[in-house]
């Protein structure tokens, strides 16, 4: 077998043992019983460990050497360069990173977690605190270990988002506050009340659970190689793009969480499951650094996607203009006498909130750059663990206008940093941004999108989104997609000129 087959053939192998990773991971999160918990724990252990020797191993050295001999004259774009070039990036980051650290953390993160969990539901940051602080020096480790020449921030952010670093996003953010902030006061002082609150019905499970499929399916998920399941903390996960799962949860009397939760995660979904097939089992839908392989090239372009689908079509008066009336067929008690515009502005709510996962599309944004502050503040060392409280609270203040009552509504409220997640949330700004520029690229090059989207149809949309995002998998960067299908690396004004449109016609803003 020549050097790039054989590199392939290696790769495919550590695919397998990661995806088979990610098929217990899916199963501790939906079906398994409480008691499984310490031996899964084990079991992923193992499996971890085994996926890292496969892969830091003098063997992948090797095939790697030889792969790179033998594409060395073809075109630097090509997928087979692109594959060759991460195998080799990653392997020379994971190498970096001692084992011994590797292990603390993974031992550390299940422990932390459950104290996190607890002291939430007690509203005892006190008792967290120890935790956060060991999991903060053992991520400070691993940034020295990775290396950065600005800050410790871009050594793990790269883990995420590997074309920004703490200086690119204090640019980007900056921007972004300077549209946001004015567009939500403006939002406040107009603030309207709805007609009727349409959200006091019961809306049983089993047909918000029909409706939320047909509506995934409706975009494009396709059920042949996927299903919907229940969590508590929603999910997608795929097991190569032939099995790619999701999750949602559910509230019997707030229809939005378990509709915008499935059209959220399938939009995910929808990426994982428009990979080229060719990349199947290949560096190019591999994350050798993350927890579980994935197609996305990263977070952000991940994220862009859910968000795309969730709000940009999901919270669109299109989508309840074409799709009202087989909701009201499932429940036509409950919403008898709604219309579209009713629906529109009730999925559409601004308010200035304490929990991020809550929020609407104009504050949301806010509640990530207060994490990304206090993130790079403490790993510069400038705020101190004891500190955080009263520093989220004075932020939450300059933000959003609101304070907390407790730091189970205030700091505690994420599990990102009980499991060493620092870096992972820029992401979802970034999705949000992404989400709008491919957006306005797509409004330009296909004809007629707008009335497909009013007819409720979704296909010229995906088909170019999947020819555009998809189906390169991780061949490209976040930039680079951005760059092929709208001529332009990440821009903030689409996103601001998004919800500038959207909320001035929505709250009549003068
Ligand atoms: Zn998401």
């Amino acid at each position: 077998m020549n050097g790039y087959d054989a590199l392939q053939t290696h790769i495919a192998q550590l695919s397998d043992l990661l995806n088979a990773i990610s098929v217990l991971k899916w199963d501790a999160r939906t079906n398994m019983p409480p008691g499984g918990a310490q031996t899964r724990g084990f079991q992923l252990a193992t499996l971890s460990r085994v996926a890292q020797e496969h892969f830091v191993s003098d063997r992948t050295a090797r095939l790697l050497d030889a792969a790179e001999t033998e594409v060395a004259a073809e075109p630097a774009d090509s997928y087979r360069v692109r594959a060759v070039k991460q195998t080799r990036q990653y392997y020379e980051i994971v190498r970096r990173i001692p084992v011994e650290l590797t292990a603390r953390k993974a031992t550390l993160a299940p422990v932390s977690e459950q104290v996190w969990a607890e002291a939430k539901q007690k509203n005892d940051f006190a008792s967290f605190a120890p935790y956060l602080q060991q999991m903060l020096d053992l991520v400070r480790q691993q940034a020295e270990a990775i290396g950065y020449s600005g800050h410790p921030f871009d050594a793990l952010v790269f883990e995420y988002e590997p074309s920004v670093t703490a200086a690119s996003l204090k640019v980007l953010f900056g921007e972004l506050k300077a549209g946001l902030i004015p567009l939500l006061q403006r939002i406040v002082a107009n603030d309207c009340p709805l007609e009727r609150d349409l959200w006091q019905h019961e809306y049983p499970l089993d047909k918000q659970k029909a409706f939320g499929l047909e509506m995934a399916q409706r975009i494009g998920y396709d059920l042949e190689r996927g299903r919907l399941d229940i969590a508590p903390h929603p999910f997608e996960i795929s097991f190569t793009r032939q099995d790619v799962r999701i999750t949602t949860r559910y509230n019997l009397n707030y229809l939005p969480m378990a509709l915008y939760g499935t059209l959220h995660e399938a939009g995910h979904a929808l990426y994982e499951q428009g990979v080229d097939p060719a990349l199947t089992r290949t560096a190019l839908t591999t994350d050798f650094l993350g927890q579980y392989p994935v197609g996305g090239t990263s977070y952000g372009a991940h994220e862009s996607q859910s968000r795309l689908w969730e709000n940009q079509i999901g919270r669109s008066r299109a989508f309840w203009e074409a799709h009202l009336d087989r909701l009201r067929e499932i429940f036509p008690e409950q919403l008898a006498g709604v219309d579209p515009d009713l629906m529109y502005r009730s999925v559409n709510r601004v308010r200035p909130s304490l929990i991020r996962v809550e929020a609407d599309e104009v504050t949301y944004n806010l509640h990530i750059m207060l994490r990304v502050e206090i993130e790079m503040a403490l790993l510069e060392g400038n705020l101190k663990v004891s500190e955080l409280p009263a520093f989220w609270n004075a932020k939450m203040q300059e933000y959003l206008g609101v304070t907390p009552p407790n730091d189970s509504k205030g700091v505690l409220q994420d599990v990102h940093w009980s499991g060493g997640g620092f870096g992972s949330f820029p992401g979802y700004t970034i999705g949000n941004i992404m989400s709008a520029q491919f957006l306005e690229a797509a409004y330009q090059q296909i004809p007629g999108l707008q009335d497909s989207l009013n007819a409720g149809d979704y296909a010229p949309l995906l088909g170019w989104l999947q020819h555009n995002v998809y189906r390169h998998g991780r061949a490209y960067d976040a930039n680079e997609l951005l760059v092929r299908s709208s001529g332009s690396p990440l821009r903030v004004a689409p996103y601001l000129a998004y919800l500038e449109g959207k909320f001035t016609e929505l709250y009549h803003l003068p």
